[in-house]
Parts: structure tokens; sequence; C-alpha cells
């Protein structure tokens, strides 16, 4: 079989939804305006894990955002001005917080992330870059022992999908991770994880491996997109006009805006991260870490160690704030006093994110050779090869047995 697929965007979800579609064998090209797999699949955090299934918004979380947004240092921060076009997202994304609304999610999640390093370990085999996926612990560091509870909603949900899940003291803390802080007084071990040694050389190795088996990958900015009669598509770039008989929109944060023109109206924020890379540490740390209190992830890379974290909404255009990423910095040297944090590099990224921390996935009402994958917020690295299986399966119309409602792109019309 060959069908003339188009995917906009080589970001990870992309490339991940490019290789199933050659697997289908389809004919499939991937338009990029950069380099395949290093935009926000870039600079994440690299954690890739079945157990990432409770969504951002959970009850009680309300509580604890005024705190946040006055912190400089805080996990959260909106700009003043923004303000007024972000509340009705805000709004939205807080609705979603009762805990039935966070139980539905929570499934709909699992199906996204159950298979991830099985789906990975799949797709770069034979690319010799097999190693940048490294099975780990994730480990949720405290430093008040108390919250440190196996009873909460976000450890039952991780249990009951099968996650194995261990509470552990400050000593066995430090055992595992020598050189965290003692002030951290407890940990949740969740185990049964990976994490990225490199998500930057992943895409590209998978990209590399996307071309090898055949498929395209052009370098253009995409303008516009504009459905044909006969139900076909056609595509304006800066290099000219192209056809495709379906279109696959998988530009992250950038989607949103493509679809507009046609009248379709996506609740999707630019949800902006931010990391610090320590390229001499004089430290390695054994496993995902987070910072439960403050609410970033260290992990060692390829390249140094990674820090990375922080959800500032101000709008896709608007510009990086240093000052976020140096905060970062500030936050590291309290995770380990052992960190050597003279030499960094800093980066910034636009997360995807919908207001009930589901992606797209699907086919828009109208347009049935127009396909949503895009939306991933906080666990689009992990997220991205099941994405790509059922992106694939519905460009080439395979049967599934997966309930597709809840990424419906118009759920929210
Ligand atoms: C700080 C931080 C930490 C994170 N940590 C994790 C983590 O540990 N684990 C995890 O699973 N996820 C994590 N994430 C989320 C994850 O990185 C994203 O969900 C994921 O990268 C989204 O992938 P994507 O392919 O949808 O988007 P992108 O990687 O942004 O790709 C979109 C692509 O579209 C292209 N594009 C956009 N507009 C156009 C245009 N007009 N023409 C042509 N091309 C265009 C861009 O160049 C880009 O390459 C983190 C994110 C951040 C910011």
């Amino acid at each position: 079989m060959t069908t003339d697929i188009t995917i906009l965007g080589a970001g990870i979800v992309g490339i991940c939804t490019g290789l199933s579609l050659i697997e289908r064998g389809a004919s499939v090209r991937l338009i990029d305006r950069s380099e395949p797999g290093q935009a926000t699949s870039f600079g994440n955090a690299g954690v890739i894990s079945p157990w990432s299934i409770v969504p951002q918004s959970v009850p009680g979380l309300w509580k604890k955002i005024p705190g946040w947004l006055i912190d400089p240092l805080g996990p959260v921060s909106v700009k003043p001005s923004y303000l007024p076009r972000f509340a009705g997202w805000g709004l939205t994304f807080l609705a979603q917080g009762s805990e039935a609304r966070v139980r539905a999610v929570s499934a709909a999640m699992d199906t996204l992330n159950s298979d991830c390093i099985t789906l990975y370990r799949h797709h770069l085999n034979g690319t010799g870059q097999e190693h940048l996926v490294r099975d780990s612990y994730y480990i949720h560091a405290f430093r008040n022992a108390d919250e440190a509870r196996l009873d909460t909603l976000d450890n039952e949900l991780r249990r009951s999908a099968g996650a194995d899940v261990e509470r552990i003291d400050g000593p066995t803390l430090l055992e595992l991770e020598p050189h965290l802080t003692e002030d951290f007084k407890a940990a949740i071990v969740i185990k049964g994880q990976a994490r990225a040694l490199s998500p930057g050389q992943i895409g590209t190795a998978l990209a590399e491996k996307f071309k090898r088996l055949g498929g395209t990958i052009e370098q253009a900015n995409v303008r516009a997109i504009l459905p044909q009669e006969d139900g076909a598509w056609r595509y304006v770039t800066d290099t000219g006009e192209h056809t495709a008989q379906k279109l696959i929109v998988a530009m992250g944060a950038w989607s949103a805006e493509l679809l507009k023109p046609l009248g379709i109206r996506i609740p999707l924020e630019a949800e902006r991260g931010y990391h610090v890379n320590f390229t001499d540490p004089g430290i390695s740390l054994n496993n995902s870490i987070m910072d439960v209190d403050m609410k970033f992830v260290a992990s060692s890379m390829n390249d140094g160690l990674r820090v990375a974290g922080t959800a500032e909404f101000a709008g896709l255009d608007a510009p990086p704030n240093e000052k976020r990423a140096k905060g970062l910095v500030k936050l590291a040297s309290r995770l380990s006093p052992d960190l050597n944090a003279d030499a960094y590099t800093t980066w910034s990224g636009q997360r995807p994110s919908l207001p009930d921390s589901l992606p797209c996935i699907g086919t828009f009402d109208g347009f049935p050779n127009l396909i949503a994958a895009f939306g991933h917020s906080h666990w689009g690295l992990m997220m991205a090869p099941k994405t790509g299986r059922i992106v694939a399966d519905i460009a080439t119309n395979t049967p599934m047995n997966i309930d597709l409602s809840p990424y419906k792109p118009n759920r929210f019309s």
C-alpha cells in the first residue's frame, strides 16, 4: 500500500508518527522549518515513564497556585499583561481538577504511556543509539517526610495501573543518590521507568532511521494549509505549494495557529519551560529526580546534568525570560551541595498544552484527511511513540481497539 501522507512538524511526535507510517508501507514526507527533533523535543527532562499518568490539574491544586505565582523561584508564572487572554484557559484547567475527571484523564494518559519504553527501544533498534534510553527509577524527593505518602490519589492511580511504587526514608535515598541534599527526608520511588540520555540525539537518530527506511524530510516553513475539492490538501511553504492526500498536523505549540483560518479553534497554550545544563557538574545522578516542593526534574545526560522545569504562560510569541533559567541554577544548588554550578548553558522551549492535560489525536470534523497529533504538554517525549502508532492507524484506516474520544480535537467546542 502507498499513501501520500505529509506530516507538518518533525518534533518527536512527528518523527515517531513518520516511523510508524513507514512501517505500514505509506509514502511519507516530514516538513519542519528547522532540524528534526530540535525544538521543544530537544530540551525536555528526558523522563520516559509508563507511570506518568497523573494530569496537571488535580484536586486542591488551586490552593497552591497563589503562593507559586508570587515566588520568583516558583514553578508557575503568568505574565501579567497576558492574564486576560489566559484566564479562560486557566479556568478550564482548574475545572478539570475533580477526582472523577482526574481518574478519567489518567486512564487516557495510560493508553498513551503504557508501552513507551518498549516502543522507544523498538524505534531505536538498528540506529546504533539504543543506549540513549536507559532503565532507571523516577524518584520524587520530599523535604517534609509526612508528605511522602503512598495513599495519595496520584500513587493510587499509578499502582492500580501496575506501577511498583515504594516509599523510602532519607538515608535510603542517599544510598540510591549519594549527591542529593540531606534536606530530603523521604522519597517515593517509582520503578520500571527509563530516561533519555539525550532527547535531541534520540530525535536525530530516529529521523535518520526514518530517512533510511524511505521517508523524506524537507526543511521549510509551513504558512498555510488549504483543503481541495477531492479531499486532498494543499500546503503552502516558503519553498512553494505542494499537495498531499492526507496531512498530519504535528507542529507542537504552533499547531493551533495553522488551523485558525479553517475555522478550527483549539485552546492550545504555549507553556514555556526552561532547562539548565551543567556542563561540568562534578556529580552524576543514577535516576530521574523530581524535587517535589519546587517541581523541577534533574537528570544526568550525555552532555552534563540537566535541570528542567517551570511553567510560564506568556503567549506563543513572548521571548524567554532568562531570570527563570537563572532561578533553576539556584534551585539545582539546593538539590545537591556537591554540584559544581560554575559552567552551564540555558535553554527554553514551548510545551503544547491543553487544559485537560491530553493531546489532540484524530481527524477534524468536516476534514477527514486532516489529522491532529499535537498538544502533549509535559509528556510529549514519552507519549510520542504510541501517538505515532495511533495516528498511523488512523491515516492508513487500520482498525484499532482504542477509544479515541478523550483526544478528540473538537472536545472543547
Ligand atoms: C522543560 C521541559 C521539560 C519536559 N520534560 C519532559 C519529560 O521529561 N518527558 C516528556 O515526555 N516530556 C517532557 N516535556 C514535554 C515534551 O518535551 C513535549 O511535549 C514534546 O517535545 C512535544 O513534542 P512535539 O513534537 O509535539 O513538539 P516540538 O518538539 O515542539 O515539535 C514541533 C515541530 O514543529 C515545527 N514547526 C512549528 N511551526 C512550524 C512551521 N510553521 N513550519 C514548519 N515547522 C514548524 C518546529 O520546528 C518543531 O520541530 C518537557 C517539556 C519542557 C519544556
